[in-house]
């Protein structure tokens, strides 16, 4: 067949199973009211947890270093593209969640690449929770090691594969908060594992940076540990810190490594200052308005029983990711739709992003959120359950 007429009848297929995306075009900055197609809505899909995306003090730090620093920054972090922003963000990036050494990377994505491929070699293990980010599963593929998966949050089935591995070098990665159903790995135990294997804890906490612990500093800090030769740290910055690009933190020999051996470091061009910038701003943000956290707290603990009155099911989170789930896909699309004639916006998660029978709607809960907003969502899922149950 073809090579186009293959496209065309994947595409057909795709629309049959109701799994074919379609991109929303948002008209406004991100941020809680949004314009789309015209339209105000409510927005509850974004990741932008601490309402900082649009903050006035993360556009006047990026515009200051738009005017100080320029756009571009030229070349790669190993040529001349490393400028002092970056380098003050790897700083206070390191100080903050404890670690030793900070190395900043242009997106989670690319950070995620990078571990298994700078450390595994052939005959190393790869070990993964099987509901972790594409990114992480993707890492499997930028390396030789032998890659394995454990259930879901299953501590004895990681051990096991352990126990039965031989391989000198075996890295443990789990997502620390589920990016899809919001819940938590057991980051204790898990550390334990690594130390008891004299191996490494590699978590992502793209969705619990800024949004979990105390300080803000993740889901290390909720669980009462730091970065160290066991535990290596992934954050991301385009969530809840509201700008863009990623970091690894952990002890300086393994920072070291990656500026030496990251692919996705070392031959991609240095992010622009000014986005640097607007992390650093939205850190200083994070670290002295614990409001924000206290205010997603108290909205999750309202959206709960909210949700449970409902009738509704929910998942086992206590995150600002509460998914519920709807099951088949066209459910889960009329679902999304039944919100969007009440100009709320959440989009309809599906397979493959999640496996099969779970299509969901993702809500997500951001300090900028009120609770009106809250109500307002509250009477389109009323709607939804007396329309599509
Ligand atoms: C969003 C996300 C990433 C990717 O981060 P980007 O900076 O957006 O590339 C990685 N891991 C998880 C768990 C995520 O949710």
């Amino acid at each position: 067949m073809p090579w186009r007429q293959a496209l065309t009848d994947d595409h057909h297929k795709r629309r049959e199973k109701k799994l074919w995306r379609s991109r929303q075009q948002l008209e406004s900055p991100q941020a809680i009211e949004v314009s789309r197609n015209g339209k105000r809505c409510i927005n509850f899909c974004s990741n932008d947890y601490l309402g900082l995306a649009s903050h006035p003090e993360l556009i006047q730090a990026s515009t200051l270093a738009v005017q100080k620093w320029g756009v571009g920054s030229g070349a790669s972090h190993l040529v001349c593209g490393h400028q002092t922003s970056h380098h003050q963000l790897e700083l206070e990036l390191a100080e903050f969640v404890g670690a030793e050494k900070a190395i900043f990377f242009s997106t989670g994505y690319m950070a995620n690449l990078a571990i298994p491929q700078s450390f595994l070699r052939r005959g190393d293990l790869l070990l993964q929770d099987k509901l972790n980010h594409a990114s992480l599963i993707d890492s499997a593929g930028l390396c030789r090691a032998e890659f394995k998966r454990y259930r879901h949050n299953d501590l004895q089935h990681a051990q096991d594969l352990l126990d039965n591995s031989q391989a000198e070098r075996k890295l443990i990665s789990t997502d620390a908060v589920f990016s899809m159903d919001g819940d938590q790995a057991p980051l204790a135990k898990l550390g334990t594992l690594a130390e008891k294997f004299s191996t490494v804890l590699l978590i992502d906490d793209a969705h619990g940076f800024g949004v979990l612990g105390q300080r803000g500093s993740g889901s290390y800090e909720a669980a009462n540990l730091k970065p160290n030769e066991h535990r290596l740290m992934l954050g991301t910055l385009g969530k809840a810190a509201g700008s863009f690009g990623a970091f690894v933190a952990g002890d300086t020999p393994y920072i070291e490594h990656l500026e030496q051996y990251a692919r996705t470091y070392i031959y991609t061009t240095a992010l622009p200052a000014p986005v640097a910038e607007a992390s650093r701003a939205a850190l200083r943000i994070i670290q002295r308005e614990n409001w924000r956290r206290e205010k997603l707290s108290e909205l999750i603990n309202l959206f709960r029983p909210g949700i449970e009155q409902l009738g509704l099911d929910l998942m086992e989170s206590s995150t600002p990711i509460q998914p519920i789930i709807l099951g088949d896909e066209s459910r889960a699309l009329q679902a999304s739709k039944i919100l969007e004639g009440r100009n709320i916006w959440v989009s309809a998660i599906r397979p493959p992003t999640v496996p099969a029978g779970s299509a969901r709607l993702r809500i997500t809960l951001s300090a900028a959120h009120e609770k009106n907003h809250l109500n307002a969502l509250f009477e389109g899922l009323k709607e939804i359950k007396e329309r599509l149950f």
